[in-house]
């Protein structure tokens, strides 16, 4: 848990316009103003919740590649953004109106400059051929749908599917031709910039193994961008009809792409929060608290939230704003939801007040619990609901998750470090297992050659540069 909730609120009225890639007339739903303000709303939300991998010059390259980019692209004059997120998702996305996001996750996983130029010059694609627009026109109305209901049943919505994407962000989905279309854009941008385009097919490759890892984190570059179908043998294709004096002086910089992501953080930060088994901790808030065993649970960058394993009852924790009173009647105060019972009461030394209640939500009536508890200079409300034919059974297991809020002491647990890239240049030629054997990494054998773009038993030559990752929560 990072930071608290930002909204987005858009417009939308129809308009004839000409699309800048294809220079064919569409009706479009939104006009360019229009379209720049959903995505700037959209994009300083994401900032604020998720927060940037700024003060490095892993940020400054994807500012600078994609700033380039976007200058000699069918739309110069949107005010382009490029954020890298800290976030361990392996991600990229884009916005309406040019607010592009690369994340630190994904980072981690490329080799070199012209990797990260066609991911850039792929989402760049989706804007000025005006996908997002359209995606982000759709979602919308699914989401204006669900602002009409109470905060509870549309934070239940949001997260009833747990094992959904992990950073909680609106993501926009793309159908097939929108795929093709942004991997050529992102393809002639990336040769624009002389980047060496053979590299392009490594970055799909990368990700394809990084899905089919067992245990590994789906990367959610996949799932919001789905393969429009053998997305490595139609850039080879490409590949094959370019004359081959448009590769000449081409440059692929991966000396110079490693240095950028020597010392980056690689998997979740700890400092914002882990779980030990059912035990959640959060070092810089310095709080913990113990959910039911067995539940799923997920530490999303605005609130924590936990679910039994037969779906029948949830826990979140949210950041409040006000005193414990204020935030609980805040929260009870909601349309749907009839107070039961209300104290004031003392949470491990904690002031807190509690409420017991139902609420009634477009998928029945839930009964709950909710507590408001001030610590440090923060209030979190904490509320447990379930079904209510389930209730007798998991109310004991709601009361106890909420009662077990504390602040954290264990110094050892406070001061926890996260993983991070550490880059190896090679003595002498050696193989992928070697590299594992002589530089040890705190991830899996998989994980190590998947980041480096190599196999067990590939011969990397001497003076290479190889990543592996030292340190984190084992
Ligand atoms: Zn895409």
């Amino acid at each position: 848990m990072r930071r608290i909730f930002g909204t987005v609120a858009l417009l939308s009225t129809a308009a004839c316009a000409t699309n800048p890639v294809s220079g064919r007339r569409e009706l479009s739903l939104i006009s360019e103003p229009q379209e720049i303000q959903m995505g700037r709303e959209a994009s300083q939300g994401d900032v604020k919740r998720v927060g940037e991998y700024g003060n490095s010059g892993a940020q400054a390259l994807v500012q600078r590649i994609g700033t380039q980019m976007a200058a000699k692209s069918e739309r110069p004059g949107l005010p382009w953004e490029f954020h890298l997120l800290d976030d361990a998702a392996v991600n990229a996305f884009a916005y309406p109106g040019g607010f592009i996001f690369v994340t630190r996750g994904l980072m981690t996983y490329l080799n070199s400059e012209a990797e990260l130029a066609e991911v850039i010059g792929h989402e760049i694609g989706h804007v000025t051929a005006k996908h997002t627009v359209a995606a982000m026109s759709k979602q919308q109305i699914a989401q204006i749908g669900l602002a009409g209901a109470s905060i509870l049943s549309q934070r239940v919505a949001q997260y009833g599917d747990m094992l959904g994407t992990g950073a909680g962000l609106l993501f926009l989905k793309f159908g097939r031709d929108d795929e093709l279309q942004a991997d050529e854009l992102g393809f002639r941008y990336s040769l624009n910039l002389q980047y060496d385009v053979r590299e392009s097919p490594k970055v799909f490759t990368t990700l394809g193994r990084l899905s089919a890892a067992s245990g590994a984190r789906v990367p959610e570059w996949q799932s919001t961008h789905p393969d429009p179908g053998n997305r490595v043998q139609r850039a080879e294709a490409r590949l094959a009809t370019l004359p081959a004096a448009s590769l000449v002086n081409t440059k692929v910089n991966r000396d110079a792409y490693l240095r950028v992501v020597d010392g980056m953080t690689f998997g979740d930060d700890p400092r914002q929060g882990y779980f030990r088994g059912a035990r959640f901790v959060h070092p810089a808030l310095k709080f913990e608290l113990t959910f039911p065993t067995g539940w799923k649970t997920m530490n999303l960058p605005d609130a924590v939230v936990a679910q039994s394993a037969d779906g029948t009852a949830q826990l979140q924790l949210v950041p409040a704003t006000g005193t414990p009173a204020q935030a609980l009647q805040q929260f009870v105060g909601q349309q749907g939801i009839t107070v039961r019972q209300q104290s004031q009461t003392v949470v491990n030394g904690l002031t807190a007040s509690l409420a017991e209640f139902d609420a009634t939500t477009q998928s029945g009536t839930l009964t709950g619990v909710a507590a408001a508890i001030q610590h440090q200079n923060v209030t979190y409300v904490l509320f447990g609901i379930s079904t209510s034919a389930a209730a007798p059974q998991q109310s004991p297991a709601l009361n106890a998750a909420i009662r077990s809020f504390r602040t954290l002491t264990d110094a050892t647990l406070i001061n926890v470090q996260p993983a991070t890239v550490q880059l190896i240049t090679l003595p002498e030629a050696m193989t992928g297992q070697t590299f594992l054997q002589r530089y040890p990494s705190s991830v899996d054998a998989t994980q190590v050659y998947i980041i480096n773009g190599i196999e067990a038993t590939t011969m990397v030559p001497r003076g290479s540069v190889l990543k592996r990752v030292v340190g984190g929560v084992r």
